[in-house]
C-alpha cells in the first residue's frame, strides 16, 4: 500500500479528490480538523455554548460524539448527549445501549426520551394504524422525533443540537426533496433554518464529510456497528439516488461537494422567517393553529381507541 503523505507511515485511505494518502492516526486527525473547519465556516457552535448531541447510537452519531468531545476542550463547549427511543421492538435497544456505553466512557451525561412517555404510544403501536396513511413511516416518525429532540434539548438546557448527517445524507436528502416536489423540506436544509419543526437551532458538523470517511473513522475508533436496521425503513427511491450520486462522484471526484454548495445556495433562498402561532392544544409553535405533532397524535389515538373497540363496563 501507499505511504502516508503527512508522516510517512502506512496509508489506510486515499482521498481521491485531494490525492492525499493517510495512515490511521493522520486520517482520524484529519476528520477532527475537517469537522472543526465546517463548524467555524458555518458558525455552527459558539465558544462556551451548551451543545446537545442527538445520538441515535449508529456509527455516525457515535463518531460525532467522539469528535465533538475532542474539540470541546479547546472550544469550551459543554456537551450533553441524548437519544430518542421511538419504541421499535428489537431495533433501538441495541443502539441506545451503545450510546450509553460511549457517553459513559467519555464521562458525558446521556438522557433518553421515548415516544411512549411523550406521546403515550410507541412507534410500533402508532404504526399498527397502517392502512390509510398518506405519509410514509419515516415522515410520520420524523414529526415526532423532531419534537422529541426539542423536548430533550430544553430539558438539557442546550441552545443548539448537533446531528450526525454527513455529506452523502445531505446531498441525497436535497435530491430526494426535489424528486418529491417537496419545497418546504428543501428549506429545512438551510443551516440557519428555524420554524415549527425546528425551534431549537440544529447543526450538522459532519455535513462536509463523505459517508465512507465517517464510516472509516468509526471503524478505526473501534466504535460498534449496529447489526439490525429499522423494520419500517423503506429505502426505495433513496437507494437509487445514492447509487446515482456515487456514480457521479466516481466519475468526477469532488462532485458531492459541488452538489452541497449548490444545495446551500438554493436553500438559503428560502431563508425567510416563518410566522407561527401557538398550537391551541400544546402551546408549541405551529403554522396553522394546531401543530403537526398534535394533529398526528390525535389521529393515532383515534385509531388506537377505535381499533381496540370501546372499553366495556364490567368486563367479562
Ligand atoms: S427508519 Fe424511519 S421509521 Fe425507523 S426510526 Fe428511522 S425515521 Fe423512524
Ligand atoms: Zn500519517
Ligand atoms: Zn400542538
Amino acid at each position: 500500500l501507499e505511504v502516508c503523505t503527512r508522516c510517512g507511515g502506512r496509508a489506510v485511505y486515499t482521498r481521491r479528490y485531494s490525492g492525499e494518502a493517510l495512515c490511521a492516526p493522520c486520517f482520524k486527525e484529519s476528520i477532527v480538523s475537517k469537522t472543526n473547519k465546517t463548524i467555524s465556516r458555518y458558525n455552527m457552535i459558539a465558544r462556551g455554548e451548551r451543545v446537545g448531541v442527538a445520538v441515535s447510537g449508529g456509527k455516525d452519531s457515535l463518531s460525532l460524539l467522539l469528535v465533538l468531545d475532542e474539540l470541546s476542550r479547546s472550544h469550551d463547549w459543554h456537551l450533553t448527549a441524548f437519544s430518542i427511543d421511538e419504541g421499535v421492538e428489537g431495533y433501538r435497544d441495541e443502539a441506545i445501549a451503545n450510546a450509553r456505553a460511549i457517553t459513559e466512557r467519555l464521562g458525558l451525561e446521556h438522557a433518553t426520551v421515548s415516544y411512549k412517555e411523550l406521546y403515550g404510544f410507541s412507534l410500533d403501536q402508532a404504526l399498527d394504524w397502517k392502512e390509510d396513511r398518506s405519509v410514509s413511516s419515516c415522515s410520520f416518525c420524523g414529526v415526532f422525533r423532531r419534537r422529541a429532540i426539542d423536548e430533550a434539548a430544553s430539558k438539557a438546557g442546550v441552545s443548539v443540537v448537533a446531528t450526525a448527517h454527513n455529506l452523502d445524507d445531505y446531498v441525497q436528502t436535497f435530491l430526494m426533496n426535489l424528486l418529491h416536489g417537496d419545497v418546504e423540506r428543501l428549506a429545512w436544509l438551510d443551516p440557519a433554518y428555524s420554524d415549527e419543526s425546528f425551534p431549537v437551532r440544529r447543526v450538522k458538523p459532519f455535513m462536509e464529510l463523505y459517508e465512507e470517511e465517517t464510516a472509516l473513522y468509526a471503524y478505526l475508533s473501534g466504535l460498534p456497528f449496529q447489526s439490525v436496521s429499522c423494520p419500517y425503513m423503506h429505502e426505495g427511491l433513496r437507494s437509487e439516488v445514492r447509487d446515482y450520486v456515487n456514480q457521479l462522484e466516481a466519475g468526477h471526484p469532488g462532485m458531492k461537494h459541488v452538489l452541497l454548495k449548490s444545495s446551500l445556495g438554493v436553500v438559503s433562498r428560502f431563508a425567510s422567517t416563518k410566522l407561527s402561532v401557538p398550537c391551541t392544544r400544546c402551546g408549541k409553535p405551529s403554522s396553522s393553529g394546531v401543530c403537526n405533532v398534535c394533529r398526528l397524535k390525535e389521529a393515532v389515538n383515534q385509531q388506537i381507541n377505535y381499533g381496540d373497540g370501546p372499553p366495556r363496563a364490567g368486563g367479562g
